[in-house]
């Protein structure tokens, strides 16, 4: 691990202006994927900005949703009664990763820029273009059991590894962020990019900006979400489905699916959303929707059954969310 200067700050312009006038830093919240990284010597910050004082740790409700400081800590927002009463697909997500040691730590800002569990990208011998662009990608052709089928590109077929991250993302949360330009606010949607040729750029967060806070707006409470994977706890997901469904007379008025575990960012299923919506609520459209997700899938050998997986699980779901 290399040495690095350490500077703690109390609000958030303070915080903003050193980001700005310090080469080389980084924002520390939680640390739980920070630290590791420092550690691989995957990050190399010059200095270190100790955040976790700032005044982003409230839950308020705002209008008829919900503002979440980024500080928050994902148990303090899993157990909060705003969000297991209105929002339970984010209760859900929040417990179904990491341990309970973790989500004590890590914030709602950190999850959303947590970087990939792919383990050549952790391992400075292997060849990495998120790590040292244009250096290559020995996941392609190597063990991708657990990578994306979605969204790849030739550079990068590593998955995104938030749950946290997919519940926000059906539930079209906006990001806030401030830097000394002022505040701007980010569909989540557009947060995080695909890998395309520059898997290094992650998201759309310039290096001097700092996320201050989510909002999600109203919608439905039927949601759900479910994780698949290769034992019960403290795993990543290999699929999963965040899910919400309204329906008048067996018609489907509302449709909300996205997945996780497959794509190279949080999933939305724009084609099943778009097939679904105003349909007839019932298996053999569930199937259609979710095999025409489905269809732009770019599998490797060793992660074909994922397609399957992803199909029959969201067939799932959509019957779980069905009123
Ligand atoms: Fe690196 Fe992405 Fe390839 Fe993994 S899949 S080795 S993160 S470039």
């Amino acid at each position: 691990m290399r040495p690095f200067d350490y500077v703690s700050v109390t609000d958030v312009q303070s915080a903003v202006q050193t980001i700005a006038t310090t080469p080389n830093a980084k924002f520390l919240g939680g640390g739980t994927n920070l630290v590791d990284l420092i550690r691989e010597d995957i990050e190399r910050p010059g200095t270190v900005v100790d955040i976790t004082r700032l005044p982003l740790t409230s839950v308020t409700a705002v209008g008829n949703g919900v503002r979440i400081g980024a500080l928050v800590r994902n148990s303090a927002l899993a157990s909060h009664p705003l969000i297991r009463t209105k929002y339970p697909v984010l209760a859900q997500a929040i417990l179904a990763g990491a341990s309970g040691q973790l989500r004590n730590m890590a914030t709602v800002g950190g999850n959303l820029l947590q970087r990939t569990r792919c383990s050549y990208f952790y391992d400075s011998a292997s060849r990495c273009n998120k790590r040292e662009p244009g250096s290559g990608c020995d996941a392609i052709g190597g063990f991708s059991r657990g990578h994306a089928i979605l969204g790849v590109s030739p550079s990068c077929i590593a998955a995104h590894p938030s749950d946290m991250a997919v519940a926000l993302t059906m539930l079209d949360a906006q990001v806030e962020v401030e830097s000394v330009r002022g505040t701007r606010r980010i569909p989540i949607g557009e947060f995080h990019r695909l890998p395309g040729q520059t898997p290094h750029l992650e998201t759309t967060l310039e290096p001097d900006e700092l996320i201050t806070a989510v909002e999600i707006p109203e919608t439905t409470k039927n949601s759900r979400y479910r994780k698949i994977r290769d034992r019960a706890s403290y795993a990543f997901a290999l699929v999963s489905v965040a899910a919400a469904m309204e329906t008048r007379d067996g018609r489907i008025t509302e449709i909300r699916l996205a997945l996780g575990g497959v794509g190279t960012k949080p999933w939305r299923a724009t084609e099943a959303e778009r097939i679904l919506a105003g349909a007839q609520a019932g298996e053999a459209e569930f199937r259609r929707a979710a095999e025409a997700e489905l269809a732009a899938a770019v599998p490797t050998e060793q992660n074909e059954f994922k397609v399957e997986l992803a199909i029959r699980a969201i067939v799932a779901m959509l019957r779980e969310v069905n009123p």
